[in-house]
């Protein structure tokens, strides 16, 4: 049983297939050089600390939980298709078990292990643990997917049921082959130096299916604060704004229907509203963005993106993405958004929809940059969801009606009224009265010194004029 994005035991069909046919499974799991010590094209870490440690986390969890089923997890520093070859050769398997995977670089692994096995007489099982929904359960096939967001929700909501999700495994029976079981790398191994969280975050995350299922407990039954998601979901500075699962589902520490079972049990017994709906629907943007990958297959990494658009207008401009990528634009409320992002390794949908806005919109930078700069430092990361996200942003997605220009000044007052958000990210901005703390770059020269303050010392200038938002 080859272990990827799907780090847990319930809801596993690949795990579940495996059992089912045989009498001894072999977990393993490979930390894939690939995906830890290498560089993206424009020169960010493929993976960068936040969603390492994570992935470190959620692995030893992994190790224990199949520990106390009676079972073990072999964990190796490598090529995937080398060393779950090696493992299988030397085992004399019969199958590789795996939740198929449907992105370029994921699928090229499993291409090469799958060649490699057959060379042995063994071959790949595939299973489908991704989404809420099971493809062949849509009323269209892939290729047929709606590509509004709003069509698919009204083809597929109403009309077709989520299956339940499986239960973890009573037991798991040990393996008999003599293998090394190998240590679970350190950060320092995968090429970070180990850091302490920072006390501005909003929210600590720990990866791991235990630690995924304490949240989605506390979330819904302990605090019930998914009774208010779609009033507070735009909030910036409480923890409990959003349901913060998104890396454990990323990871597959969690199941889409394992969350969804878990909302109709709580609407059940305790109350629904348009709040546990709005989770529901959230979780469907996700399904729908991955069948977009599905169908428009690697067009979404493309700067033409899905709709194969003419983008020679945005530019690979690094003096400009770099004031961007560090949050020194002047314009408070992106630069408190790329702080929070560089400091923890997320940021709410709202920042994310703001930043990228403005860096492909008003900065007029290839949207490609942002993407990959999320890709390295995202916690949550998945392939799909991010990329689907900037092609929309960008313009070059599927839906254009979905394409909007966010007025940053505007969605500033609005979502950071008293400028607490930006005050806490941005502390030198302390001394700026409310009034004009997202536009700091109005204040005259005596309004600066009333606040002790020096623009273009304490605080950059701004590199846009704000007043293009406010005129
Ligand atoms: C430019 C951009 C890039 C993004 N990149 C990612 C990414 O790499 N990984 C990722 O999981 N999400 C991504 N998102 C979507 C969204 O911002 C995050 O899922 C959400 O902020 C995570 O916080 P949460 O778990 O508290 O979300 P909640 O608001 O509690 O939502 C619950 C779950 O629904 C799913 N979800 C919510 N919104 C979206 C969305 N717009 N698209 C897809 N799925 C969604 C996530 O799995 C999330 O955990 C991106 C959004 C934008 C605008």
């Amino acid at each position: 049983m080859w272990f990827r994005q799907d780090l847990r035991l319930h809801d596993n069909e690949a795990l579940r297939d495996a059992l089912e046919v045989s009498n001894e499974v072999i977990p393993i799991y490979v930390f894939d050089e690939r995906v830890f010590n290498t560089t993206t094209p424009f020169g960010f870490k493929k993976t960068d600390k936040f969603r390492a440690k994570f992935i470190i986390e959620s692995v030893e969890n992994l190790r224990k939980s199949l520990r106390k089923k009676g079972s073990e997890l072999i964990v190796r520093i490598g090529k995937p298709e080398e060393e779950v070859y090696k493992i299988a050769k030397a085992a004399k398997t019969n199958w590789v078990f795996c939740n198929r995977e449907r992105t370029q670089e994921e699928v090229d692994v499993q291409d090469a292990l799958e060649k490699a096995l057959w060379s042995i007489g063994q071959e790949i099982r595939y299973s489908r643990g991704k989404m809420l929904y099971y493809t062949q359960d849509l009323p269209f096939p892939v290729s047929h997917t709606p590509d509004s967001f709003s069509s698919f929700r009204k083809e597929v909501e109403k009309f077709v049921s989520i299956r339940e999700p499986f239960l973890p495994p009573n037991s798991i029976p040990s393996f008999t082959s003599d293998i090394n079981l190998g240590t679970i790398p350190t950060l320092e191994d995968l090429g970070h130096s180990s850091f302490e969280i920072d006390k501005r975050a909003s929210f600590v995350f720990e990866g791991g299916e235990d630690k995924a299922l304490q949240r989605l407990h506390s979330y819904l039954w302990e605090t019930k604060n998914i009774l208010r998601y779609k009033e507070i979901k735009n909030n910036l500075l409480e923890e409990p704004f959003s349901s913060k699962l998104s890396p454990w589902i990323s990871q597959g520490c969690l199941s889409p229907k394992k969350l969804f079972y878990e909302l109709k049990k709580f609407e059940k017994e305790h109350k629904a509203n348009k709040s546990t709906y709005w989770l529901f629907f959230e979780l469907m943007w996700r399904d729908f963005f991955r069948l977009m990958g599905k169908k428009h297959g690697n067009c979404i990494f493309k700067k033409g993106g899905i709709k194969k658009e003419n983008s020679l207008h945005l530019k690979d401009d690094y003096r400009i993405f770099e004031l961007w990528q560090k949050g020194r634009t002047g314009i408070p409320f992106i630069d408190a958004n790329m702080k929070e992002l560089n400091a923890t390794g997320y940021i709410s949908n709202r920042g994310r929809l703001n930043v990228a806005s403005f860096l492909i919109q008003d900065l007029k930078v290839n949207w490609q940059m942002g993407a990959e700069y999320f890709e390295s430092i995202l916690i949550d990361y998945d392939p799909c969801s991010n990329w689907g996200n900037w092609n929309q942003l960008a313009g070059v997605g599927s839906d254009s009606k979905e394409m909007k220009y966010y007025n940053i000044i505007s969605q500033a007052k609005r979502y950071d009224p008293h400028g607490d958000y930006v005050k806490h990210w941005l502390p030198e901005l302390e001394r700026i009265p409310k009034e004009r703390i997202h536009i700091p770059d109005t204040l005259s020269l005596g309004e600066q010194k009333e606040a002790n303050f020096v623009l273009g010392a304490d605080y950059p200038k701004a590199m846009l004029n704000t007043n293009r938002w406010t005129r």
